[in-house]
């Protein structure tokens, strides 16, 4: 299988993916590129993962996943999760607006 991220065929079977929600973290199982590093977790690993956390009660907005930034010819990318695109119904086309809040973090806002 190849990675969607560098598009080499390096994707590993791994088990120590973890993932983090509102503080609590998660180890699933899942694939890592030993490439690059990206790491994909299953729908099915990554719908378990919400199930536990809706049971504990930590569920809840912002959901926190842990991406790298990756880099291509055009600059540093970021991977939308996933879960994110399927809970927001991106499509992958839509316009962004990125502002710098503080020293670390970026919001992103999609703009309708
Ligand atoms: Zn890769």
């Amino acid at each position: 299988m190849e990675c969607p991220n560098c598009e080499k065929d390096k994707l590993m079977e791994v088990d120590d993916i973890v993932s983090e929600i509102e503080g609590h973290f998660f180890v699933v199982k899942g694939k890592r590129c030993s490439n690059c590093g990206e790491e994909f977790v299953p729908e099915k690993e990554g719908q378990k993962m919400v199930g536990i956390a809706r049971n504990l009660g930590i569920w809840g907005e912002p959901l926190k996943l842990h991406r790298k930034l990756s880099q291509s010819a055009r600059g540093t990318m970021l991977r939308i999760p996933n879960d994110i695109e399927k809970n927001m119904k991106l499509k992958g086309d839509e316009k962004v607006l990125i502002s710098k809040i503080g020293k670390n973090k970026l919001l992103i806002e999609i703009v309708t």
